[in-house]
């Protein structure tokens, strides 16, 4: 049997529309991942709040049992170093020259991606009389950010130069990697490996080598090399619907609200702003303090389900900034009953994929916009 231990307490006054983080699933995926990539070590990727789980609690509980912790953005590295993360940080996004001071004295990996960069990062640390760690970006498909893979010794040879730089890691970025035809990610592959050459043919160290985000640590193991960048996947969700199943992980948020207000509403009656639903017959309608200023898309208006007492409803009307409403039909349906807006009840599931399909996107938004105004309960399992 399993207990429930909040880590933060739901005092009385928690919003009754929340989100619930399983630390124990946390751990629980990342390990799955250690397991499947082993020798590979693990970068886990945090940015954007942790995927919307909450950068800090994330932080704190699941980067001591990380090698590598990734961040998008300069902030993110400076938040959870003030908070007391001792684990090595890449700022995997490209550096804005006026901050690279702020990476350095936060003792942050800066992702070098190109030569002039490279350069700068090396005068600035030069000054400061400190040492840089950098990882330098290979842009093999992408288009993104990084220097391209035929012109990859231009930054091999001037990272040999720059006597302020520790180049601790390469790392390059799938464009395809959640494809069902794995042409483009291969070609991305082989080009990566060419660039890796250029240490092999001159017998210098090779840095630490990385590139498979969750779809290729999935798919594509040969992409593993010597650390693994999972997002989505270390949250316990698939990066794509028919994703194969090759490591085993569980959601780790639900996102849960209460009923507050029930009534009948009789025919000829529309629900909500733009009257784009009614019933042809009177039917039982709950309201929830959830809508699109939380994260729960407008979009989704008329599209999606949420269970309550282990069945599914549907939402009807549009769903507005800070409600919306549900057919129970001819149910009950009590002020203060648990509604599950993303999770498990009884047999029946919502998941982020689920919404991102009804929203049409993907479930990396759907989990990035539950924005802050929706409360964070964080617990462990523990067996009894
Ligand atoms: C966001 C990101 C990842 C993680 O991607 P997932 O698909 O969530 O696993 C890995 N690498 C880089 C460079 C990223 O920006």
């Amino acid at each position: 049997m399993q207990i429930y231990q909040p880590v933060i307490a739901a005092n009385g006054g928690i919003r009754p529309t929340w989100a619930e983080v399983n630390l124990t699933r946390l751990s629980q995926n990342l390990q799955a991942i250690r397991t499947h990539v082993t020798p590979a070590k693990v970068m886990i990727v945090v940015k954007a709040n942790a995927y919307g789980h909450g950068l800090a609690e994330v932080a704190r509980h699941l980067s001591p049992q990380a090698d590598y912790v990734g961040v998008a953005v300069l902030e993110e590295g400076i938040f959870l170093r003030e908070m007391g993360v001792t684990a090595p940080i890449l700022v995997l996004g490209g550096i804005w020259g006026d901050q690279i001071p702020q990476y350095l004295q936060h003792d942050l990996t800066l992702t070098a991606s190109s030569v002039e960069r490279l350069e700068q990062i090396d005068a600035v640390a030069g000054q400061m009389g400190l040492k840089a760690k950098v990882h330098l970006k290979i842009d093999t498909g992408m288009e993104r950010i990084g220097v391209h893979y035929y012109s990859a010794h231009t930054i091999q040879e001037t990272a040999l130069r720059c006597s302020n730089v520790i180049v601790e890691g390469i790392f390059s970025h799938f464009a395809n990697a959640d494809a069902r035809d794995l042409t483009h990610a291969r070609l991305q592959l082989e080009r990566f490996d060419k660039v890796l050459q250029f240490y092999e043919t001159r017998s210098l160290p090779m840095p630490i080598r990385h590139m498979a985000n969750s779809a290729a640590i999935l798919q594509l193991p040969e992409s593993h090399f010597d650390m693994v960048r999972p997002g989505i996947l270390l949250y316990g969700v698939y990066p794509f619907a028919d994703a194969p199943r090759s490591v085993l992980v569980h959601p780790a948020l639900s996102w849960k609200s209460r009923v507050v207000y029930f009534k009948v509403v009789q025919p000829g009656h529309p629900v909500s702003y733009g009257s784009t639903w009614q019933a042809d017959h009177p039917v039982r309608i709950i309201t929830l303090p959830v809508g699109y200023g939380d994260g729960y898309f407008r979009s989704l208006s008329n599209r999606t389900w949420v269970i309550i007492r282990g069945r599914k409803y549907p939402q009807v009307g549009r769903v507005c900034m800070d409600q919306m409403m549900v057919n129970i039909e001819a149910d009950s349906a009590f002020n203060g009953d648990e509604v599950t807006l993303i999770g498990e009840s009884n047999s029946e599931a919502v998941t982020a994929q689920d919404l991102a399909d009804w929203a049409g996107t993907i479930p990396y938004e759907i989990l990035t916009n539950i924005n802050t105004r929706v409360p964070r309960v964080y617990f462990t399992e523990a067996n009894t």
